[in-house]
């Protein structure tokens, strides 16, 4: 039988990189809580509808990434490659208009069909962040001082950029809009194949475009700022002071334009120079039009997904867990002993690893695998005086002791 392998662009996380994983997200979900953000978890498919509509039909992810089926009752359904959409139709169906504001974390798998490389998977993982029902600045400043505090607490702030720019409001995106198509039209025959689609579809997205012919072009092409409506510009101008208030540092960059449609406003990236052209390490922004467009009520919202797998290859190792104890049961009394003993000692708040059988040698093995402490040693006959060997695994050294005694004993171990 051919031997069966995992499906390309996909991973398992053992051990230490399913620690790293659990700790992100620990590290998150503090700092989340502590700006009074609470859990939410969505289905990881839904109707192929949702991301449709929300995602914009000209955006990478809707036109060549998506994993859609047919399921056994004819719907279409997709696997989510994004977390707002899933979030924003919970919003609408769920009736949540009177929770407002709805203050959201969650992580998960996401995924996308794209071409596997270092750091772009096609199942990966996100923790991502909704702030919905706030059409204040100070919200898109809470979102991404947040993002600075979790990049900090996982130690690798220091090793990212915050690039910051505005897509302004519909009026504002409508006269660039124009102003970039006359631009690029006059070089059109200059522009990649890709680009001259885009030209036709969503002009925007040249901008975004990592075609080197495209990015000499784009380097001369107008500027949003000199397009931008009053109003748009106050907003962009109170986003900036309020990160220069809490003190969070940024670049402006008018080439974030963010893949999705949806977004309005405020647009930012942390990008770092250590994961080579995967650099984006979370990207948000505010989508004021989302919930509307998926048929709910005019609901602003503010948010950020960040790729776990890239800030795990940014992370140190994550600190070990507590060192074992192992406890090894010599003869059929001391077995039972183990057991019995290791459920005891593991509510005292050891850490116990039990072995099941094999005896001395076997069990200092393990214990030495596992990088134990120390092994406790239970044979019949110090059983019968009740009392077990404990011995110390760095120094070799070794003590009787009574089993009324072995909590405490082992407590200077943890
Ligand atoms: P990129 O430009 O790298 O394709 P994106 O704009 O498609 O990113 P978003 O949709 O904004 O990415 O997703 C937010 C974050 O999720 C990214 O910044 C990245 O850290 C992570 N991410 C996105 N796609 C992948 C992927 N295929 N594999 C691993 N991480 C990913
Ligand atoms: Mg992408």
């Amino acid at each position: 039988m051919a031997k069966l392998q995992s499906v390309r662009g996909t991973h398992d996380l053992i051990g230490d990189d399913a620690r790293a994983h659990l700790a992100i997200v620990g590290a998150a979900r503090d700092v989340a809580e502590r700006y009074g953000f609470s859990p939410m978890d969505t289905p990881i498919f839904e109707f192929t509808e949702v991301f449709k509509r929300t995602l914009g039909v000209t955006s990478d992810i809707v036109t060549k990434e998506m994993y859609t089926f047919d399921d056994k009752g004819g719907d279409s359904l997709t696997l989510r490659p994004e977390g707002t959409a899933g979030i924003a139709r919970a919003f609408i169906s769920g009736g949540l208009q009177n929770e407002l504001p709805l203050k959201c974390f969650y992580h998960g798998p996401m995924f996308r069909h794209e071409r596997p490389q270092k750091g772009r998977q096609r199942q990966f993982h996100q923790f991502g962040v909704e702030l919905i029902g706030v059409s204040e600045p100070s919200a898109d400043v809470e979102v991404i001082a947040m993002a600075a505090d979790i990049l900090d607490a996982l130690g690798i702030l220091s090793e990212t950029k915050l690039e910051l720019n505005t897509l302004g409001d519909a009026q504002s995106k409508e006269q660039y809009r124009a102003a970039l198509v006359d631009y690029f039209s006059a070089v059109s025959d200059q522009l990649s194949e890709e680009s001259k689609d885009r030209l036709v579809r969503n002009p925007l997205r040249i901008l975004d475009s990592k075609d080197a012919g495209d990015r000499a072009l784009v380097a001369d092409a107008p500027i949003f700022a000199d397009y931008m409506t009053d109003d748009a510009a106050a907003f962009f101008a109170a986003v900036q002071d309020g990160l220069d208030t809490v003190g969070v540092a940024y670049t402006r960059n008018p080439h974030i334009v963010r893949g999705l449609d949806y977004y309005s406003h405020t647009a930012f990236e942390f990008t770092t120079e250590a994961l080579g052209a995967q650099g984006t390490v979370l990207a948000g922004g505010r989508y004021d039009g989302l919930i509307e467009t998926m048929g709910g009520p005019r609901t602003p919202g503010v948010g950020w997904g960040a790729g776990i797998e890239r800030l795990a290859m940014m992370t140190k190792a994550p600190s070990a867990p507590a060192r074992a104890i192992t406890l090894v049961g010599l003869g059929d009394a001391g077995e039972r002993e183990a057991l019995r003993l290791s459920r005891e000692l593991r509510h005292a708040g050891l850490t116990i690893e039990l072995i099941y059988k094999g005896g001395i040698k076997r069990g200092l093995k393990r214990a030495d695998r596992i990088n134990a402490a120390a092994a406790v040693l239970i044979g019949d006959d110090e059983l019968a005086k009740g009392a077990v060997t404990v011995r110390n695994l760095d120094s070799g050294e070794q003590a009787d002791v009574a089993i009324s005694d072995l909590k405490d004993h082992l407590s200077a171990y943890s």
